[in-house]
């Protein structure tokens, strides 16, 4: 998409370097993919060959905001990072690395998916930064098996019931 288009007048917080790029209000970056519900575009200090970010269009803070109900969410931002990467040429999809830092480890508080290739290629002066497993990054796939195991609210139950009928 080319840059500033559709500009959209509804945005969460004005202060959100996040939120302004995906409302199409910052000039400096160039979007990469954009759907109604996610954006992505180029790590302005990358750590590999290629680094993105995926972020929703929502204002949501961090993955510690998250609820079993984003489960969907989280899959379609890996998802949508890795079609940026097939875009970008990436073709070996095991050599890939997609997280999430965590508070208090994030420098934007806005929920962002570090996606990350070749893996093998993060420089070595970064890579403590994106080392799975760690309190400060967390893969996408261990942040939906952490969001599986906790309690549905009651409007997600409710839902869940109807979807069963
Ligand atoms: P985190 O430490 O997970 O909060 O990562 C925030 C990331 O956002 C860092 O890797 C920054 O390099 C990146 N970043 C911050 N501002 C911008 C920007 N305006 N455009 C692109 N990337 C940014
Ligand atoms: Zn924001």
């Amino acid at each position: 998409m080319a840059r500033n288009e559709s500009k959209s007048s509804e945005i969460a917080d004005e202060s959100c370097i996040f939120c302004l790029i995906a409302h199409n209000r910052d000039e400096e970056t160039t979007v990469l993919k954009k759907d109604k519900e996610l954006v992505c575009f180029k790590d302005i200090y990358p750590a590999a060959p290629h680094h993105y970010l995926v972020i929703p269009t929502e204002h949501i803070i961090s993955c510690k905001s998250l609820k079993r109900g984003n489960i969907g969410l989280v899959e379609r931002m890996a998802n949508f990072g890795k079609q940026v990467l097939r875009d970008q040429g990436i073709t070996d999809m095991e050599d890939v690395r997609l997280g999430f830092h965590q508070p208090p480890f994030t420098s934007v508080d806005h929920l962002h998916l570090h996606v990350l290739a070749p893996a093998s290629k993060i420089s070595t002066s970064m890579d403590y930064k994106f080392t799975p497993g760690t309190d400060r990054f967390i893969t996408e796939e261990y942040l939906r098996k952490r969001l599986e195991k906790v309690r549905p609210n009651v409007c997600e139950m409710i839902g869940q019931f109807f979807e069963l009928k």
